[in-house]
């Protein structure tokens, strides 16, 4: 699957193509990416990328005429385009599985007070909140979409991992633990240590219906029809 990121600051999502898990994707092929500095596409001499606001009004936004070059040049008019924005729609995993599915998927970083709404008019197929919060630039909610999107990739990670954690069944994961068996006084469930596989589950089970009612309980709604 291919990341293609708009950004002024490529900087920020070549730190993250070229680190850790995401690092070993590209390395085996099942990632790849095209990191594009939307600046490269400014027509003046001072490569200016933002304007005021039409109406008035605090701070600046991304001109249309550089995006619109720097999208036409990776040819998003025919890619699933997606608009990380505080007013989009909520991020989630079931939208993270949809868009695994995808070949190649176009990302717009916005920065100051968002986009004009022409680009996202002509060329966005999906505008995504990562959550109820405004973060200052969209480099960080891009590699948070990209992040929960490439590791349901076949090849990244394992596939008993996936089937297991939160959300998944609809439910959030239950309690981990690793060695030492105490741990200042704290001792690991006996369930954990008695090798019984269907006691286990089905103690993780609960432990997760109680993790999700404690923390998310308008989840729980759901999940029973799962
Ligand atoms: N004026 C915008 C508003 O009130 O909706 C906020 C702009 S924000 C300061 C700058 C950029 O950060 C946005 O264009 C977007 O790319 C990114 N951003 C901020 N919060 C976000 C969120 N919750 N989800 C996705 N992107 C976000």
């Amino acid at each position: 699957m291919k990341f293609t990121v708009l950004s002024l600051f490529p900087e920020i999502l070549e730190a993250y193509f070229t680190s850790s898990i995401m690092a070993k994707a590209v390395e085996k092929g099942v990632v790849s990416y095209a990191n594009i500095n939307i600046r490269d596409f400014a027509a003046d001499r001072h490569r200016t990328c933002d304007d005021a606001p039409y109406g008035g009004g605090a701070g600046m936004v991304l001109k249309p005429e550089p995006l619109a070059a720097a999208l036409d040049s990776v040819g998003a008019g025919c890619l699933r385009t997606v608009c990380p924005t505080p007013s989009g729609r909520l991020f989630t995993q079931a939208y993270a599985r949809e868009l695994s599915a995808e070949r190649e998927v176009v990302l717009i970083c916005g920065r100051y007070e968002g986009i004009d709404q022409r680009v996202l008019d002509l060329y966005v197929n999906d505008e995504v909140s990562v959550g109820d919060y405004v973060l200052s630039s969209g480099e960080i909610a891009a590699m948070l979409v990209i992040d929960a999107v490439y590791r349901l990739l076949d090849g990244v990670i394992t596939k008993e991992s996936l089937e297991e954690e939160s959300f998944c069944g609809g439910l959030l994961e239950y309690p981990q633990y690793t060695r030492p068996e105490v741990f200042r006084g704290l001792r690991v469930p006996d369930i954990l240590l008695s090798g019984h596989h269907a006691n286990i589950r089905q103690w993780r089970r609960e432990q997760s219906i109680l993790k999700t009612k404690k923390n998310r309980p308008e989840l729980l709604g759901a999940a029973d029809k799962i």
